[in-house]
C-alpha cells in the first residue's frame, strides 16, 4: 500500500507559536498558569502542557490569581479587561492573522459598513470578532443565509480564518444581491487555504483518507468534509491507536492530512503505524 501525506500537514505558524509561548510562560512565570479553553484541540499537547504546569480552564472566574494565557483563537478586548480587572497578568497568543481578521473588522465598521463575518457563530475566533466590534455584526455560515438579510447602502464582509474560498465567493455573491456597495476583505489564513487544496488534490487520488486532529477542532473538521466531497473512505482520528486494520482491506494507496493543531509527533506515529501494517499484511 502507498501512504502520501499532505505537504504542511500538522501545526500551523500561528498554533506552534501559541504553545512555545505556552511552555515558555510555565518556565518563566513564578505564578498558576492557564489558558482560557485549550490551547489547541489536541489532547496529546494540553496533557504535555497540563504536566508542567499550564491548566486549561472554561472561566474567567475559576482563576483567583496567576497569568492567563489567550489562545491563538483570539478572544474579545471585553475578555482581556476583565483578566485585567480581575489582576490576572495577560500574555496573548493571539495569531496575527486572526488579529488582522480583528483589525480589519473594525475598520469596516468604523467605515461605516454593514458587518458580516462567515464563519461558525459558537466558535471562539468567531465570537472574539464580534466583541472587537461590540457585537455591530451579522454572523453567517453560508450563502442561504443571505437572503434573510435586509437590503443596505453597504455591506463589508469578512471571515473566519478557517473558511473555505468557495464559501466566501458564494457569500459574496450572494450579498450582492443585498447591496449595490461590498467591501469584501479576504481574512482566510493561507495556512489553511494551501492545507485543504493539497487535501482535496490528495483526497481524489487515493482509496481512503485518515484526517487526523482534534475532534473538536474546526480546521480539522473541515478537512474531513473537503474528503468526504470527494467521495472518498474518510476516518477523522486523533491518535495511531484508532486505526482500524480493516480499513486498510484492498486499500491501494492511503492519504493522510492533519489539522493545524496536530503534533508532528502525532502525525509520524500515524504513518509508521499504517507502514508497519502495510509490512505486515
Ligand atoms: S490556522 Fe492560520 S489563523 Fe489559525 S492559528 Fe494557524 S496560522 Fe493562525
Amino acid at each position: 500500500m502507498k501512504i502520501s501525506l499532505t505537504k504542511n500537514a500538522g501545526h500551523c505558524f500561528g498554533v506552534k507559536a501559541a504553545i512555545q509561548k505556552a511552555f515558555e510562560t510555565v518556565r518563566r512565570e513564578r505564578q498558576p498558569v492557564f489558558t482560557l479553553g485549550p490551547i489547541i484541540h489536541n489532547p496529546q499537547v494540553v496533557r504535555s502542557l497540563e504536566k508542567e504546569g499550564v491548566k486549561a480552564v472554561k472561566n474567567l472566574s475559576e482563576i483567583p490569581k496567576g497569568v492567563i494565557i489567550i489562545r491563538s483563537h483570539g478572544v474579545s478586548p471585553q475578555v482581556i479587561a476583565t483578566a485585567q480587572a480581575r489582576g490576572l497578568k495577560v500574555v496573548d497568543a493571539t495569531c496575527p492573522f486572526v488579529q488582522r481578521a480583528h483589525q480589519l473588522a473594525r475598520q469596516l465598521v468604523e467605515s461605516g459598513y454593514d458587518l458580516i463575518i462567515l464563519g461558525d457563530f459558537a466558535h471562539p475566533e468567531v465570537e472574539g470578532i464580534v466583541g472587537t466590534v461590540q457585537g455591530r455584526a451579522t454572523v453567517v455560515s453560508g450563502a442561504s443565509e443571505i437572503l434573510d438579510l435586509p437590503e443596505k447602502k453597504s455591506y463589508g464582509l469578512i471571515a473566519q480564518t478557517t473558511q473555505t474560498l468557495e464559501n466566501l465567493q458564494q457569500v459574496a455573491s450572494a450579498l450582492l444581491t443585498r447591496t449595490r456597495t461590498l467591501k469584501v476583505l479576504n481574512t482566510i489564513c493561507n495556512a489553511t487555504t494551501d492545507l485543504q487544496k493539497q487535501t482535496r488534490l490528495l483526497a481524489q487520488a487515493v482509496d481512503l483518507m485518515l484526517v487526523v486532529g482534534g475532534r473538536n477542532s474546526a480546521n480539522t473538521t473541515r478537512l474531513a468534509v473537503i474528503c468526504q466531497e470527494a467521495g472518498v473512505p474518510v476516518y477523522h482520528i486523533e491518535t495511531a491507536d484508532e486505526i482500524q486494520p480493516g480499513w486498510l482491506q484492498g486499500v491501494k494507496h492511503a492519504g493522510v492530512t492533519a489539522g493545524t493543531s496536530t503534533p508532528e509527533e502525532v502525525i509520524k506515529e500515524i504513518m509508521e503505524r499504517l507502514k508497519n501494517m502495510t509490512d505486515a499484511g
